[in-house]
């Protein structure tokens, strides 16, 4: 275990709260959360129960009115190197010409621009409360150094491309050379296949060879009904895109089934891979997702800015058992990287979830995927402080919906700025 003694303070410190949301236990009102001065969380109760156990210790004790402590928030998926792109794209297109543009318009930026913007966005993941990210890197991977340095855990997924099938292993050995074993204190790196309509089945398979069931992934799957169209009939908008892009093979057969069911003969489908947007799925699917223990990151606001026709079944995912986080996307794609306006925006088109559910969506449930569970996403004695304070000006009745509620209405805080930053080289 590494930890950075510069990062963290060096005394323990009491925070009090009218709500404690501990995620993976009932909620305590009037609760205390105990930072030891390691940076982690030393013990977490009842305000009275607390400061009486604490009370022959000279424990500085932070009191605050109208106030929710709880975990930071996890964003499972971004593309902070698309930060530039915002407003770029119009509203409205439909999925093939969205690709088309937002592989075309990116190459107008300049390194130095991609890289302000990304570094833009990671203080403002970081000024909201979040905590943690699944990143998806282009060519440069320029989010890597810059995540290395921020506050947050990462997982810089580098995607990987190559439709045509006679570059498959040049593509992929070029990808797994970019992957370095050499341990970053909270940032690690993965290889992600970007999706069906831009990588080949020859390099999806040498990606689930490289994988196995050891290594975490993800992959954009079943966004849009171009792509749905596209994988069954071989034709369509969707392949007068990949041909107007100079990408098209020839020898490209159409699987004549739905991305899930194809990623599944591709050896695809694990327990470590993260489907992105999953929008549409059969019944068939979703079991074939639950035989696999896949996981699914939603990204509502993403669907609706770039019109995929429809709505993921996130309640049937649920029933499932499957493990459901959020993710904002990009900038292309969005109007921010802040994952409380896509948990409002996801309470307003599934308001049949529970709150808490969709709390856990932004927290362990991405902390899981993500592979961070065992030192962040919820309060638990021992995981590190990652934590942050919800901070309204009126009495807080219901916290859950409180925090759906609109970000307008409070600001979130990181508890205290220097205790939660404890890195460890745990086994991944
Ligand atoms: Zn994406």
């Amino acid at each position: 275990m590494a930890i950075s003694k510069s990062n963290f303070c060096i005394s323990m410190k009491i925070f009090l709260a009218d709500w404690i949301l501990l995620i993976t236990s009932p909620k305590i009102k009037n609760g205390a959360v105990v930072i030891a001065d390691d940076g982690r969380i030393a013990d977490v109760g009842i305000q009275q129960d607390i400061l009486k156990k604490y009370s022959d210790k000279n424990i500085q004790v932070a009191e605050s009115k109208n106030t929710i402590i709880m975990p930071g928030l996890v964003n499972a998926h971004t593309h902070l190197e698309l930060s530039m792109m915002k407003g770029v794209i119009p509203r409205g297109l439909s999925f093939s010409d969205w690709v088309f543009e937002a592989i075309t318009k990116r190459l107008q930026f300049n390194d130095a621009t991609i890289s302000a913007d990304c570094e833009k966005q990671i203080h403002a993941l970081e000024a909201c409360g979040t905590v943690a990210v699944g990143d998806i890197a282009n060519h440069s991977a320029t989010s890597m150094p810059l995540l290395e340095k921020s506050s947050l855990y990462a997982v810089v997924f580098n995607e990987v491309t190559g439709f045509s099938g006679a570059v498959a292993q040049d593509r992929f050995q070029e990808f797994v050379n970019k992957i370095s074993d050499t341990p970053h204190r909270n940032t690690r790196q993965a290889l992600a296949p970007h999706a069906p309509y831009s990588v080949s089945p020859e390099l999806f398979r040498l990606i689930a060879a490289y994988n196995s069931d050891s290594r975490i992934s993800t992959v954009h799957l079943a966004e849009s009904k171009d792509e749905i169209a596209f994988l069954q009939t071989g034709s369509g908008s969707m392949k007068e895109m990949i041909q107007k892009i100079g990408r098209w093979d020839e020898n490209w057969k159409a699987p004549k089934t739905t991305p899930v069911s194809y990623l599944k003969k591709l050896g695809i489908l694990n327990s470590k891979l993260l489907i992105v947007h999953a929008v549409h799925v059969t019944d068939d699917d979703i079991e074939l997702l639950r035989s696999q223990s896949v996981h699914i990151c939603s990204c509502p606001r993403s669907n609706v800015q770039i019109d995929v026709g429809g709505t993921a079944p996130i309640e049937k995912y649920l029933n499932a058992g499957l493990n459901v986080c959020l993710g904002t996307d990009s900038l292309a794609s969005n109007d921010d990287l802040n994952l409380w306006n896509e948990m409002t925006f996801f309470k307003s088109i599934h308001p049949a979830i529970p709150n808490e559910k969709i709390i856990e969506m932004a927290t362990i449930n991405g902390a899981r995927v993500l592979g961070f569970d065992s030192q962040i996403g919820s309060i638990e004695k021992g995981k590190d402080a990652a934590l942050i304070r919800v901070e309204s000006n009126k009495p807080i009745d219901d916290p859950e919906s409180f925090v759906l509620s609109g970000y307008d209405r409070f600001s979130a805080v990181h508890i205290n700025e220097c205790a939660y930053r404890v890195y460890s080289h745990t086994s991944w």
